[in-house]
């Protein structure tokens, strides 16, 4: 039985600079696998992000270290194939995501099926996607939002010192839902209290990462107060620590590159729902391969933020499309995505 692994970082340039509250960038390097088993081809994607120490060197290297371990297993011994994966690597979540993505567009072709039709999901029962508007000067962010009124509802990112101006300045170009993300940039919580009460007068639908990830307490001490729901994202990577967060969030916002891929994020939506917390799925900036696997999943999902493939000047796959503000994956086999030619 035939088996190959390859792997290639490609740099993804980004159509506009994006900024958020911690930094600003021009483009991203994600690692590219391609798993090939019994004559079919699994493609998947790691987005690697600083944050949490993730560099596209330490992916590729983690990747490359468990060639034999993938050489010698069965893939439609996925769950526990992904479970050995989890214990072979550590500290570089998304490749362990890159791998889970690959192996699970593998299943899909072998299975000669899309993967949400494996899984009993239907397209239409996914939520229309937020479309993200970094960082900037208010009048480009106002022109980000007009240049995309095929978008339902747009998530703003805050986090600096002048974010009410920019709510205004957005405000004055639509009246559809926003729903906002500070990244962790309200320091002090009679700050973040204050910015949210305001916030909660302007159809904002939700607040994501009002505070660092670590200052929970003062989360628990928001969440009593907040008029608005608030949204763990920088708080929480896997499963484990969703009942941790609990009592400082109304929800959770999963990224495929934090949870390790899809097996783990099916679980995570479990364990939310269990514990009465809404679930969000998100992404980082990742291309359409990376996005689509987050689009088979989101018919599970209360809110959708899949749209790091819409920021990018030349994304290397092709294969979602956007119906009515809803991200929809292709009907065909496994993720459903190609290679751009
Ligand atoms: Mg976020």
């Amino acid at each position: 039985m035939s088996f190959k692994l390859h792997i290639e970082t490609r740099r993804l340039n980004l159509a506009h600079t994006w900024t958020i509250a911690r930094n600003s960038s021009d483009y991203k390097d994600n690692v590219f696998v391609a798993l090939e088993k019994e004559g079919i081809t699994g493609l998947g994607e790691a987005a690697p992000n600083v944050r949490y120490n993730e560099t596209a060197a330490l992916t590729t290297e983690h990747i490359r270290s468990v060639e034999d371990f993938l050489a010698g297993y069965d893939f439609f011994h996925y769950e526990n194939l992904i479970n050995g994966l989890r214990e072979r690597i550590t500290g570089q979540n998304c490749a362990v995501a890159a791998l889970d993505m690959a192996l699970m567009d593998w299943l899909g072709k072998a299975l000669k099926a899309p993967l949400y039709k494996i899984w009993g999901l239907n397209p239409a029962d996914a939520p229309s996607t937020s479309y993200s508007i970094g960082i900037d000067s208010p009048e480009q962010m106002q022109q980000r939002v007009r240049e995309r009124q095929d978008m339902e509802i747009f998530k703003i990112k805050l986090g600096k010192e002048n974010d009410r101006e920019i709510i205004r300045a957005i405000r004055e170009v639509t009246a559809r839902p926003i729903r906002v993300d500070a990244n962790e940039g309200w320091k002090d919580k009679h700050l973040a209290l204050e910015q949210i009460e305001w916030l909660a007068g302007q159809n904002v639908q939700y607040v994501e990462q009002p505070m660092p990830a670590g200052q929970h307490e003062d989360m628990v001490w928001l969440k009593q107060r907040s008029p608005l729901p608030l949204f763990a994202d920088e708080a929480l990577h896997t499963g484990s620590d969703i009942p941790r967060i609990a009592d400082g969030y109304h929800g959770i916002n999963i990224k495929l590159m934090k949870s390790m891929g899809l097996v783990e994020a099916r679980r995570m939506i479990h364990t939310a729902r269990a514990l009465d917390m809404q679930v969000m799925l998100g992404c980082m900036v990742e291309s359409s391969l990376g996005i689509s696997a987050g689009v088979h999943l989101s018919p599970l999902v209360d809110h959708v933020d899949l749209d790091g493939h819409m920021l990018l000047a030349n994304d290397p796959f092709r294969g979602l499309s956007l119906q009515k503000g809803r991200v929809v994956p292709a009907n065909a086999p496994g993720l459903g995505v190609e290679t751009v030619k």
